[in-house]
């Protein structure tokens, strides 16, 4: 099949949907490492392609600000922007305050008519008072509140004063990008102009790294942190998972930035390079070959390369029995991964080494670099496809049935009632599944989703209801 071939159907009145989609080595130009194949991406949805993005908003709060623990997370703007951005994503930390509440201004007609400068400004002192123990503020601004012209800025400064903590302020009005994205460089931005650098802390920094990129979905921070101490550096901050603000103040003392999501962090990697000449290495913390490359070169760095490859070994001697075993049992079983966006192109490889093949492959908001890794990844043949909507989900599940899919809780219950084996990879229903422990629990739960009896029953025909039913029905 070649891209010019495969039509989604659902698509026949969307034809602006066609340069999201290719065939991996269809146009016979490519190479082997996915060198020539080219998908559009990162552009602006088509008017009537009901995709599932998230705004910049969602993406500022829900994914880079939302995991710092210990400040009160407050939105600008009406109650169903903050129900959405809050409860789902489980970026737990070892006070998960920032998990028990969100705080909103509650925008209602008045203030959209009269301004809400003033409400905000009550707002963040209330909340400042009825939690104390809160070590700031972070502001996120809204569409409506960004287009009444609410001065957040301003009022930010004003109420630092007042209660004399920092008032962080987020300019991630919804409509500011084409998805969630943009809202990842805004947190990345604002959290370095406003807080990174604040603090000058002494002592000894030589071996302090940030791990730069992970959000500590279901703890996955337990299954690298210990090996990355282990080897002799010192964590100093990470960006956002299981962070304090005080922690993201001083995290330019570093002497190395790890960075895992490429996507959502390479930003602030970035900016410290450039203002306090910090490194950095793109890592990825999925996946058997990826971890120990992590571990490798950050041990490089810092000259560390004995412990290393002790440390690789020894975890590689524990994982290699039951790895084994599920390599077995996934013979032949074929992999539909649908993510936000890197961990599509960091999963095919994890696949790859637990003997799945991965036929397609999707992200939410991935940009050129990361279908290029895609491209990379997936073997000739394999479908990708940018920011996909869910009947195109459904025909992928329907007419190229993949054995499982790997994706989140938006597609979770498509895959159900189609009766597809589903792991949820992006917020877990169990994990975590980073490091080399992750990979056993995560390989344990595509065995059970693809062995569970419970797809064949679905679809079985209706039974007549059991005599105990009628008789308590008459
Ligand atoms: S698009 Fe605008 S109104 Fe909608 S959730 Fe995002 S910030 Fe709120």
């Amino acid at each position: 099949m070649t891209t010019e071939e495969f039509r989604f159907q659902c698509n026949t009145t969307l034809p602006e949907r066609a340069p999201h989609v290719a065939v991996k080595g269809s146009c016979g130009c490519v190479r082997a490492d996915g060198a020539g194949c080219f998908i559009s991406s990162n552009v602006a949805t088509t008017p009537g392609d009901m995709t599932e993005r998230g705004c910049t908003y969602a993406g500022c709060r829900g994914v880079v600000g939302g995991p710092v623990q210990d400040v009160i997370q407050l939105t600008h703007g009406p109650i169903g922007c903050a129900f959405f951005s809050w409860g789902y994503r489980p970026h737990v930390a070892d006070d998960d305050f920032h998990m028990k509440y969100t705080f909103v201004t509650d925008m209602d007609e008045t203030n959209i008519v009269f301004g809400g400068e003033k409400k905000l400004l009550q707002s963040i002192v209330e909340a400042a008072n009825e939690f104390p123990d809160a070590k700031g503020v972070f502001v996120y601004n809204t569409c409506s509140t960004a287009l009444i012209g609410d001065d957040g800025r301003d009022v930010a400064k004003r109420a630092t004063e007042m209660i004399g903590k920092p008032v962080v302020f987020f300019e991630c009005e919804g409509f500011r990008g084409v998805s969630q994205s943009a809202g990842h460089h805004i947190g990345n931005e604002t959290i370095f102009k406003e807080l990174v650098g604040s603090v000058d802390p002494e002592g000894d920094f030589s071996r302090a790294i940030n791990i730069v990129g992970d959000y500590n979905i279901k703890h996955d921070m337990r299954t690298f942190e210990p090996l990355f101490e282990e080897l002799g550096v010192k964590i100093l901050t990470r960006f956002t998972g299981n962070v304090r603000v005080d922690q993201l103040k001083s995290m330019h003392k570093a002497a190395l930035n790890v960075v895992h999501c490429a996507r959502s962090a390479t930003y602030i990697a970035e900016m410290m390079q450039t203002k306090y000449g910090t490194p950095f290495i793109d890592v990825t913390l999925f996946g058997i070959k990826a971890i120990a490359q992590a571990l490798r070169d950050t041990a490089t760095f810092f000259g560390l390369e004995e412990q290393a490859e002790r440390i690789i070994e020894r975890e590689l001697a524990k994982i290699e029995p039951q790895i084994e075993y599920y390599r077995q049992r996934f013979q032949g079983k074929r992999v539909f991964v649908y993510q936000g966006g890197p961990r599509a192109w960091h999963w095919i490889e994890m696949f790859r080494e637990l003997g799945l093949e991965t036929i397609a492959a999707a992200t939410t908001f991935g940009h050129e670099d990361d279908y290029e890794k895609i491209f990379n990844r997936i073997q000739v043949g394999g479908l990708v496809v940018d920011n996909p909507n869910v009947p195109e989900i459904e025909e992928i599940l329907t007419q190229i049935k993949p054995d499982v899919f790997v994706s989140g809780n938006k597609e979770k219950y498509v895959a159900y009632k189609l009766g597809v084996p589903f792991v949820n990879g992006h917020t877990y229903d169990t994990g975590p599944y980073a490091g080399f422990s992750g990979m056993v629990r995560f390989a344990r739960d595509i065995d059970k989703a693809i062995s569970s009896p419970i797809w064949k029953l679905l679809h079985a025909e209706s039974r007549p209801a059991p005599e105990s039913y009628a008789a308590a029905a008459d």
